[in-house]
């Protein structure tokens, strides 16, 4: 796989945060903290390259550390502080380096006060609406994503006439990876090409198109109450994290307990040990529910209630 590469400008180190959101004559932007108020360590260790993970993370809320893509895919983009958890782990987006946000900037522009929309003396700062733009775009790309993996030929709506989701999903990932640029690099003994982008929402396009061409990619986590998007580390994958597959694991395991005791009583004449090894083996890869197992044992056993 090619190998990404992102040109971020500083990296954080240490505890404290080091964006947040300030207001400047009534817009409001993601701010880095001016360099008085944290002293903390800035390095200029300045690439992050991705290689997919190789361990799942413990719980749900741990996949912001995964990547920034999986990241971007399950961000509330209503909640402020997920926003600053976000840009404190991976940065700004980038988008004064993306052409179609950049040029939306011009558009916006309008009725805006004339004021510098991505630095400060010095600081750099993205405005909190297009940042939500950016993310909102890219939520909705998955989306389409999806839907496309469920119906090839499905149309939709898009800038006003029925498109075939292929094109649309090729134009919204197209529109962005245009300003990635491959690098020939010498490491020594060998060459290699790796895609850079100087953006970080470019970045995480350039993962999704490389994603579509190996046909793999972000999964939605299987469980009920989850339903977050996460990277897996193999095919098989169901859930997100450690915490989703024990959840999943536990209800099931009542599930059974509960079928077992209750078929126990309604057939007397069956032996038990029958019963519980019926019951594990029908439930334990379906994940059935307790109705569905029930009715599984009464159509195997109807002649001997
Ligand atoms: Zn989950």
């Amino acid at each position: 796989m090619k190998k990404l590469i992102y040109n971020r400008d500083q990296i954080h180190k240490g505890p404290r945060a080091r964006f947040k959101i300030v207001n400047e004559k009534g817009v409001e932007f993601i701010e880095e903290v001016s360099l008085e108020d944290h002293n903390s360590e800035v390095t200029d260790n300045n690439l992050i390259s991705y290689k997919g993970i190789n361990k799942m993370p413990y719980s749900p809320a741990d996949n912001i550390y995964d990547s920034p893509k999986v990241a971007l895919a399950n961000l509330d983009w209503n909640n402020s502080d997920e926003i600053i958890l976000f840009v404190n782990t991976w940065g700004l987006l980038g988008l004064r380096n993306v052409t179609v946000y950049e040029k939306k900037t011009h558009e916006q522009r309008k009725g805006i006060p004339y004021i510098s929309l991505f630095k400060a003396f010095g600081r750099r700062r993205e405005p909190l609406e297009l940042f939500k733009d950016a993310v909102k775009d890219f939520q909705t790309l998955l989306n389409y994503k999806n839907l496309w993996e469920t119906n090839k030929d499905t149309t939709i709506k898009y800038k006003g006439s029925v498109t075939s989701i292929h094109s649309v999903i090729k134009q919204m990932l197209g529109d962005v990876i245009d300003d990635a640029k491959p690098k020939l690099t010498y490491n020594g003994n060998s060459f290699e090409i790796s895609l850079f982008n100087n953006s970080l929402l470019g970045f995480v396009y350039l993962d999704t198109a490389l994603d579509l061409d190996r046909g793999i990619g972000l999964k939605i986590c299987s469980r009920e109450n989850c339903k977050k998007y996460f990277e897996p580390n193999r095919l098989d994958n169901k859930y997100c994290s450690d915490l989703c597959t024990y959840a999943v694991r536990q209800k099931n395991k009542r599930i059974r307990d509960k079928a077992i005791k209750e078929l126990i009583q309604e057939y007397p004449t069956i032996l038990k040990g029958e019963i519980e090894r019926f019951v594990k083996d029908s439930a334990l890869k379906k994940h059935l529910s307790l109705k569905e197992i029930k009715e599984l044992f009464y159509n195997n056993y109807k002649e001997r209630k």
